[in-house]
């Protein structure tokens, strides 16, 4: 049976050292806060943006929920993004998304600055991780790292299979695996073969969005199973991986809810007290 990687072990290694930073911090007067722009209309999206809040609260790291109507301009959005840009007490600028489908997200992320850029959604911040600079990278393909890295994991060398290329998960992902030397696929939906490809994983990671797409007969025996998927169904949370027969042939896996979401949380407010003033 498999090795749980628990996220929520690793979370707690992180808020230990995030709370001492920010103590430090606050010594020296200097400002460390994380605003979440949050435009009404998705529950997800506000169940996120309170628990961010929670979050930064339990570290004390600053924190504060803009809220707009569902029925905002994208001016009226695009001049709170400008108002948090220029607010010198806030370091880190995170919108939730998918925002209502009158908006536009990539102009949203192209006005953040991207030096309070938290989850890398400024077109620079992308093209910095390309080159290398990954602490610049997104905060959940960040949390990946930061699992594999806590439970000793090798990395360099071996097969990682991604499922999801997604600007925010899979693409940053490939660039921080390939920084630690890993030979990397990504898959998505019109990958032919799914099965044969993943199978090829010494690490598989999936990003997809569909509730235990990622079966037994995928997974190679003794794999490294990563689950970033958060589906909801008949009020549970499951992830991309089908947990209880993957776990019968992988060698170590992530459990959701427990697993990767934690410690991107925790990454967050990594990024927000790495760009303090
Ligand atoms: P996304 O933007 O919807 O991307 C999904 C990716 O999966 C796409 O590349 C898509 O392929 C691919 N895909 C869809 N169906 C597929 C199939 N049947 N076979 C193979 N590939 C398929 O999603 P996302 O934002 O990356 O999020 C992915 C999942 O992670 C979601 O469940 C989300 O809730 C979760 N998530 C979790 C965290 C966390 O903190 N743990 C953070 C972000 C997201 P195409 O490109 O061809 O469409």
């Amino acid at each position: 049976v498999a090795q749980i990687l628990d996220g929520r072990q690793v979370a707690a290694a992180y808020k230990t050292k995030l709370a001492a930073e920010a103590a430090a911090l606050k010594q020296t007067g200097k400002a460390c806060k994380l605003a979440v722009v949050l435009v009404d209309g998705d529950a997800a999206s506000r169940v996120y943006a309170n628990s961010l809040m929670k979050l930064a609260g339990s570290l004390g790291v600053g924190g504060e929920i803009i809220e707009l109507a569902a029925q905002v301009t994208q001016e009226e959005l695009l001049a709170a993004i400008d108002r948090c840009n220029h607010d010198e007490t806030i370091t880190g600028i995170l919108p939730m998304m998918p925002l209502p489908k009158h908006l536009d997200a990539d102009m949203v992320a192209t006005r953040i600055d991207p030096a309070k850029d938290v989850d890398a959604l400024h077109p620079l911040s992308a093209g910095l991780v390309q080159v290398g600079k990954s602490r610049w990278a997104p905060c959940t393909p960040r949390a990946v790292m930061a699992i594999l890295d806590y439970y000793h994991i090798d990395i360099a060398g071996r097969h990682v299979v991604i499922i999801g290329r997604s600007n925010i998960v899979g693409k940053p992902l490939v660039h921080l695996l390939l920084g630690k030397n890993a030979t990397v696929t990504i898959c998505h939906s019109k990958t032919e073969n799914l099965t044969e490809v993943v199978k090829q994983g010494d690490i598989v990671i999936a990003a997809v969005g569909k509730p235990r797409l990622i079966g037994r007969q995928m997974i190679k025996h003794g794999a490294v199973v990563i689950d970033v998927g958060i589906n909801e169904e008949a009020g549970n949370l499951v992830g991309d991986v089908d947990f209880d027969q993957v776990a019968t042939i992988a060698a170590a896996i992530t459990p959701v809810p427990g697993g990767v979401g934690v410690v991107s949380n925790v990454m967050v407010m990594e990024a927000v007290l790495e760009k303090k003033n």
